[in-house]
Parts: C-alpha cells; structure tokens; sequence
C-alpha cells in the first residue's frame, strides 16, 4: 500500500527508489497535480537519471512506467521542474503550485507505410504489441497515432493520484496541455479523461454531464478555457454539444464532427 513519509512516496513503508536531483526550486505548497507523458526513450529509472543531469534543466516529483514502477525525483514539498510556462486558476508558473507526475510514454507516433509506427526518436512500434489508435489532440492537432497509459499506470495514477489529492488537499488534477495549451500536448489522448474525473472528485461534474444546445447565432470554439486562446471552430444557434469537463465559466464540449474544444459556459442550455 501506498503512503507518504517526509514528503516522500513509501510502499508498505518503505521509499520508492529516490533520484535526489539539483533540478528543483524552494519549498511549496501545491495546490494542483500535473499529468504529463514523457514522449522520450527511457523507463521510470531512466527518466530520473535524466533529471539528475543539470543539464537538462527539467524534472518532476514522480516518474511512473509501463509497469508500474514509481521513482521519486523531487520531495512532494519542493518546487519541481515540469511545467515551464503555464497557467491555471488565476495562477502562473504552475511548477510553484503543483505535483508533477511524468508517465512513461512515447507520445504522438506516425504511421509507416509498412503498417507499423514510429515514435519521434525512432523507436518501431506494432499493434500487435499495442493498443494503438488514431486521434486528434482535444486541441485541434495533432492528428497522430498513439498508445494509451496502460493499466498498471492507470492504477497508479488513481491510487497514487488520490493519496497526493487528500494528502496535501489538493484543489485538482490537470494535464500539461490544460495548463500550456497550444504550447504542449501531454498527456493528450494517452490519458483516459475518466481519471481527472474520478480524482477530481467526480459527482459534481457528473451531475452536468449530457447533451448542450448552443443559445447563440454564432459561437467561437477555442482552444482553452478564456477568449485569449485561439479559435479552432465555430457554432451555430442550435447545434448540439456534449459535455466533458468543465473549468470555471468555461465548458469542454466534444462537437458534432467529434473533435474537443472550449465554450463560454452561458452560451449553451443544457437539453
Ligand atoms: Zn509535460
């Protein structure tokens, strides 16, 4: 079972393997968990050897991998390396707010005229090994193959995920591309969207689930929850939405044609 000893990850009472790493700022107290995807070669411990190197100027607290196995780079109460320029809630530079969980995965791959599929560094991949399917980033691109978190970060991601949440009381769990839009897509399609639900606690949200109606002659779609994000579409009086998550004043609908994006909240009635 999963604990929390002196800001450190323990499992039945015992600390996951520590990376101590130079790669972190002051103390903190979060108030958020970032999810992220790695989209880099290297497993759970690999990862966290990377963030021992000064120069890669980047870390996070934990690194989760294909089977599970966690290492810790950063303490819970110290400042992390994983966000670079974000945004959430009224609050910037999100590294001083926030956990960051990387788990491993090769992010966006492309598909080869001989069927099989390519990560950005080279690595071949087959769906006879994989679960890989085809599907566009929430925010409009990119239109890639790629393989979702498996089972055994899944589970991490929830247990673990809700012992960081109670324990440092949380206010929610996002993704990097919430908090960077347009500059960053992870963790994207990988991460089934169910996760953010059930760690953010699930049934107020639930309850806005279901279909919205657009109550406006013309309604810009965008990509992130505020008119400063680009518009990626547009709706007219009438078209129909389905709810997916909510942010402020700010709706994440999935439309018609089955691509993501944000709508002003007042907009659209609920059917
Ligand atoms: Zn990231």
């Amino acid at each position: 079972m999963y604990g929390i000893t002196k800001h450190q990850l323990t499992y039945d009472g015992t600390p996951v393997p520590q990376y101590p790493t130079g790669n972190m700022g002051g103390t903190m107290s979060p108030k958020f968990l970032v999810i992220h995807y790695t989209a880099g070669p290297q497993d759970a411990h690999g990862t966290a050897k990377y963030f021992q190197n000064p120069a890669s100027k980047v870390s996070a607290h934990l690194n989760v991998g294909e089977d599970g196995t966690i290492t810790q780079s950063v303490p819970f109460n110290r400042v992390a390396w994983h966000a670079g320029v974000s945004s959430w809630a009224g609050l910037s530079g999100l590294n001083n707010h926030s956990i960051g969980i990387e788990v491993i995965n090769p992010g966006p791959l492309e598909r080869l005229a001989n069927g099989r599929y390519k990560s950005w560094w080279g690595k071949i991949y087959s769906d006879d090994d994989y679960p890989i399917f085809q599907a566009t980033h929430k925010s409009g691109r990119p239109t890639a193959y790629w393989i979702p978190f498996t089972e055994a970060q899944n589970e991490v991601l929830l247990e673990v995920g809700a012992l960081l949440m109670n324990n440092y009381k949380l206010n929610e769990a996002v993704g990097h591309d919430m908090i960077s839009p347009g500059r960053k897509t992870d963790p994207g399609p990988t991460m089934d969207d169910r996760i953010y639900i059930r760690l953010n606690g699930g049934l107020d949200i639930a309850d806005n689930f279901g279909d919205y109606i657009i109550n406006v002659n013309l309604l810009n779609v965008r990509s992130g929850p505020g008119t400063s994000h680009s518009i990626i579409g547009k709706l007219r009086k009438g078209n129909s939405v389905k709810f997916k998550d909510s942010s402020g004043d700010w709706l994440f609908v999935e439309l018609e044609n089955g691509s993501y994006g944000y709508i002003g909240s007042k907009f659209a009635t609920k059917k």
